[in-house]
């Protein structure tokens, strides 16, 4: 199976229900679908050939899901590029993958233009936004007009779908091959799991590059569900989407939760269609995700643990693992469990399993495992060892198999011989009534070798200081955890593109040579 046999399936039951909702667009499955026969008709008529890479550089909209339809459709494989990354890693990512075609929105139409033209035009641009066309690329309107639908290339298994570069927050980002079967089979786990009920009306508000909100289009595309789209994450752009349109779920990564929460004008909106919030993508603290269920009280909570090689979902933890016994048992600050379809274990530096309890490397196995990273087989070798996908992260599992995600194996501290995972620091930091955000890193010191150092930014007028959140962090963990310096900071942490803090940015001033 591919993904444009969940397309055909969906016009055969769905046709007249709507496909999307975008900038005042509202189409049906099959509007959709005519309008993806006609692009793909389109790609081939520019030249587009089987295999060839069709990169694409836009916020969000109802275009990306065409996009991601009639790609395949035309027999090539879609790239979707980091909308926050800068002209010469968008370039860099272009020849990586040696794409044919570019597609472009108004706010990047601009950067295309300058990478083609610093590229000598190795690739064509289409324009995909709502102006008129420029002078000199297609406009997607026209050629929609101007083409006829083609036959559906009918591309499945193990044939390439999509090269999804990761978040590069560890490093370098690296370009993931995932096939139609990776795809279809995250999307069939996550539909056993009921991640997607019926009746969803879904916010992409995430960045769609980004596979993580990109999973839902897969899945919800097989039901033939309504998704609501907007260009790109605000508070109150979210708010007002849900509101108007009546949706019911969203992805939302932890700081886009905490920003939409401590929002001021969260009383002024009528979110009560809202059923349920999936997270994920990063670790959350227990304080943010406190505050959420507090502002937000109808809605539920689901969290997804996962990585783009692995298409992404890998574990769930279901909204009534968040409450009760559940909660008593401390899950609801567990990842959840394996889904259908995936196995998971905790390994050793030497892949064999760690005892109950014990932290280890997550490792993962199943369908949705990529194909591997693209033109990298060294990487690739080392990433997936007899199956199992290496995913560097570092986590315990209980005896029911709940997975406790403790770091990434890169961000772990070790200060004086003792290991310190950042993220249980974090979780104390941030319940500190003055701390909206918070980042913990390890800084290079002589005596201990690494110790903890805390960035903290401040919730609006509140002014803590380092000794009241050491003080504060002293209560409530062991002293060799706790922080031994703090940066107050004004201005927000930095983020990549999808929305993660990027620690190696903060660990920049203090290191040489540490990624
Ligand atoms: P790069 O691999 O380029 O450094 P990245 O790992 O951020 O970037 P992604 O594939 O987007 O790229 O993210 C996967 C990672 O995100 C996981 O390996 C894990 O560290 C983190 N992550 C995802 N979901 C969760 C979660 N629910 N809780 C904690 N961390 C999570
Ligand atoms: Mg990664």
């Amino acid at each position: 199976m591919g993904i444009t046999s969940g397309l055909r399936r969906t016009i055969a039951i769905a046709r007249d229900r709507t496909s999307t909702i975008c900038a005042g667009r509202t189409r049906s499955w099959g509007e959709t679908a005519d309008r993806v026969a006609r692009i793909a008709g389109a790609f081939r008529a520019l030249g587009v050939e089987d295999g060839d890479r069709v990169a694409l550089l836009t916020l969000n909209s109802d275009r990306y899901i065409e996009f991601y339809l009639a790609t395949p459709w035309a027999g090539a494989v879609i790239v979707p590029l980091n909308i926050r990354w800068s002209r010469a890693e968008n370039a860099d990512a272009i020849e990586d993958c040696g794409a044919s075609l570019l597609i472009v929105d108004d706010a990047f139409a601009e950067m295309g233009r300058a990478i083609a033209a610093a590229s000598g035009s190795q690739f064509a641009l289409i324009y995909a936004g709502d102006g008129p066309a420029p002078e000199d690329m297609p406009h997607i309107e026209d050629l929609i007009r101007n083409h006829d639908p083609i036959p559906d290339a009918e591309r499945s298994g193990d044939d390439l779908f999509g090269i999804f570069y990761t978040g590069g927050t560890t490093g370098r980002s690296k370009g993931v091959m995932l096939s139609h079967e990776n795809i279809i089979s995250n999307s069939l786990h996550s539909l056993a799991e009921g991640l997607f009920p019926d009746g969803t009306v879904y916010l992409h508000s995430a960045p769609m590059f980004h596979l993580a909100d990109g999973a839902a289009t897969f899945s919800l595309l097989m039901k033939g569900e309504p998704h609501v789209i907007v260009p790109s994450f605000t508070p109150e752009g979210v708010m007002k989407a849900i509101q108007e349109h009546k949706v019911t779920s969203a992805l939302l990564v932890p700081t886009m939760i905490q920003m939409l929460v401590d929002h001021p004008a969260i009383g002024n909106y009528d979110l009560s269609s809202m059923k349920r919030i999936i997270y994920g993508a990063a670790p959350i603290t227990e304080a943010v995700l406190d505050r959420a269920t507090a502002k937000l009280p109808g809605v539920e909570f689901m969290q997804a643990y996962g990585m783009t090689e692995l298409s992404p979902v890998a574990t769930l933890l279901h909204p009534q693992e968040h409450v009760g016994e559940s909660r008593a048992k401390g899950r609801h600050r567990s990842a959840g469990r394996a889904v259908i379809g995936c196995e998971v274990r905790i390994v050793d530096a030497d892949d064999r399993p760690v005892p109950v309890g014990e932290v280890g490397e997550v490792v993962v196995r199943g369908r949705n495992v990529m194909m591997g990273y693209w033109e990298r087989p060294e990487e690739t070798a080392k990433a997936i060892v007899d199956g199992w996908m290496h995913t560097g992260d570092g986590a315990r599992m209980d005896e029911d198999g709940f997975i406790y995600i403790v770091d990434r194996v890169k961000d772990m501290i070790i200060s004086g011989g003792e290991n310190v995972y950042s993220l249980e620091v974090e979780n104390v930091v941030a319940r500190h009534p003055d701390v909206a955000q918070c980042a913990v890193i390890g800084i290079p010191d002589e005596h201990w070798g690494e110790i903890v150092h805390a960035v903290v930014v401040p919730k609006s007028d509140a002014r803590p200081t380092a000794e009241e959140i050491i003080a504060f962090c002293k209560q409530h963990i062991a002293g060799y955890k706790c922080p031994r310096s703090v940066e107050i900071r004004d201005e927000p942490l930095p983020m990549s593109g999808a929305g993660k803090i990027l620690k190696r940015d903060l660990r920049k001033p203090y290191w040489e040579d540490r990624d």
